[in-house]
C-alpha cells in the first residue's frame, strides 16, 4: 500500500469574515478550528505525515493550535505562498518526491473531517489517482442575467458542490501544479481544477455535509452547533462512598499511617503494609464504583500482597476511576487512636495521599480524633480510619 500524506492549506486571512483572527484560528467549542482537522489526519492508521502550510506571521497562533497534538506524525510548519495555489505549492515541495505516495489536500476550514472521509478519499486517489469529494446539489439553480433576470433554470442532476479532502497521487499533483506554475496560472479555486486544467481525470467520490468550510460569521455558528453534536461534552454525575479499616497493633517500632512510615512503640498486624488509612480510602473509591473492595482486588490470601505497599492499592482504585473517565473530586480521612499523635504528621500525609491519588492538596482531607479511652480504640487494641471519597463520573 503506498503511503499516505496530508497537506492542510491554513495559510489564508479569511478576510470575508471580517474579524481580525483568520477563521482556521477562530475557536469552535474552545479549540481552533484548525485543531480539528489536524487532530483527525493524524489520528487516521493511514496517514503517515501532516503538513500544515500557514501564514508568515501566524507561528504563535499555529503553535497554540496544535498544543497536545505534536508526535512524529506532525511535520514541521510550512510557510505558504501568496495564493492558495502557491502554498499547496510550498506544501508539496516540504513533502518531497516519494513516486507511489498518496497527497491529501484539505482545507483548516473546514474543521470536521472524519475519519470515514479520509479512509474514501485514500481509496479514492488509490483507484482513479485524482478524487474529490463531492455534494449533489439541493438548491434549484438559475443562471442570471443583467438586472436581475433569470436567463434559464440550470439542470442541476449534473451539478456537484466540492469539498475536501482532494485526493491524489503525488506525481499527479506534484506535475499539476508545477505545469500551471510554468504556464503562469494561478487562479484555480481547488486542486482538482489544476488537474483538469493539466489533463488528468478526476474523479468524485461521496462527501460529508459535516465537512462544510467555515466563511461566513453564521458558518461559525453552525460549527459551534455541529461540535456540540459530534463531541458531546458527557454529563458528570457526583457519586460519595465510605470506606472503613482497623488493624491491631502488634510487635514493631513503627507503622505505616497515610502512606507514612510513623516511628512507634508497636507495629499493625496486617498482610500488607497494614495502612488502615490507605485500605479505607481505597475502599472508599471503590464504592463509588459498585466495584467490590479492597479484599476482593488484593485478597489477603495471595501472596504477592505479602508486605506490600499499600499505595498499590490506592493507585489501582484511582486508575479505575480514570479507566472510567472520571476523576477524584475529593478524599476525605479520620483517623481514630489514642496513640501516636497525628497532627505533626498531618501535612505529610495529606501531601502523600494528594501524590499517590493524584491530585492537588486541597482536595484532601486527614483529620484525627480519640475515642476517649473507650472502646478497642480506647484501649489501644488497635488504630481504625474512617474515609470518603466524592468522585465525578460520565452519568
Ligand atoms: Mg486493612
Amino acid at each position: 500500500m503506498p503511503g499516505v500524506v496530508a497537506i492542510v492549506v491554513a495559510a489564508g486571512r479569511g478576510v470575508r469574515m471580517g474579524g481580525s483572527i483568520a477563521k482556521q484560528y477562530c475557536r469552535v467549542a474552545g479549540r481552533p478550528v484548525l485543531s480539528f482537522s489536524v487532530d483527525a489526519l493524524l489520528r487516521h492508521p493511514r496517514i503517515e505525515r501532516v503538513y500544515v502550510v500557514i501564514g508568515e506571521a501566524d507561528e504563535a497562533m499555529y503553535r497554540d493550535a496544535v498544543a497536545g497534538l505534536e508526535g512524529s506524525k506532525l511535520m514541521a510548519p510550512v510557510t505558504g505562498g501568496q495564493s492558495r495555489q502557491h502554498s499547496v505549492l510550498h506544501g508539496l515541495k516540504a513533502v518531497g518526491k516519494k513516486e507511489d505516495a498518496i497527497v491529501l489536500v484539505h482545507d483548516a476550514a473546514r474543521p470536521f473531517l472524519a475519519q470515514a472521509l479520509i479512509s474514501r478519499a485514500i481509496e479514492a486517489a488509490e483507484k482513479f489517482g485524482a478524487a474529490v469529494p463531492a455534494l449533489a446539489v439541493s438548491d434549484t439553480l438559475k443562471e442570471v442575467g443583467e438586472g436581475g433576470l433569470v436567463k434559464a433554470t440550470v439542470d442541476r442532476t449534473l451539478l456537484r458542490s466540492i469539498q475536501t479532502p482532494q485526493a491524489f497521487r503525488l506525481n499527479v499533483l506534484a506535475q499539476s501544479h508545477d505545469a500551471a506554475l510554468g504556464a503562469a496560472r494561478s487562479d484555480f479555486t481547488d486542486d482538482a481544477a489544476v488537474c483538469e486544467w493539466a489533463g488528468h481525470a478526476v474523479h468524485v467520490f461521496e462527501g460529508d455535509a459535516d465537512v462544510f468550510k467555515i466563511t461566513t460569521q453564521p458558518d461559525l455558528e453552525k460549527a459551534e452547533w455541529t461540535a456540540r453534536r459530534l463531541f458531546p461534552t458527557p454529563r458528570m454525575e457526583s457519586r460519595s462512598a465510605t470506606g472503613y479499616d482497623v488493624h491491631a497493633f502488634g510487635p514493631g517500632a513503627s507503622l505505616w499511617l497515610g502512606g507514612l512510615e510513623i516511628p512507634h512503640e508497636r507495629g499493625l498486624v496486617g498482610h500488607s503494609d497494614a495502612d488502615p488509612v490507605l485500605h479505607a480510602l481505597t475502599d472508599a473509591i471503590l464504592g463509588t464504583l459498585g466495584d467490590g473492595d479492597i479484599g476482593a482486588h488484593f485478597p489477603p490470601t495471595d501472596p504477592r500482597w505479602g508486605g506490600a505497599s499499600s499505595d498499590i492499592f490506592l493507585r489501582d482504585a484511582v486508575r479505575r476511576i480514570s479507566d472510567r473517565a472520571g476523576r477524584i473530586v475529593h478524599l476525605d480521612a479520620t483517623i481514630v487512636c489514642e496513640a501516636p499523635k497525628i497532627g505533626p504528621h498531618r501535612e505529610a500525609m495529606r501531601t502523600r495521599i494528594a501524590e499517590i491519588a493524584g491530585v492537588s492538596l486541597d482536595r484532601v482531607a486527614v483529620k484525627a480524633t480519640t475515642s476517649e479511652s473507650l472502646g478497642f480504640t480506647g484501649r489501644r487494641e488497635g488504630i481504625a480510619a474512617l474515609a470518603t471519597a466524592t468522585v465525578e463520573l460520565p452519568a
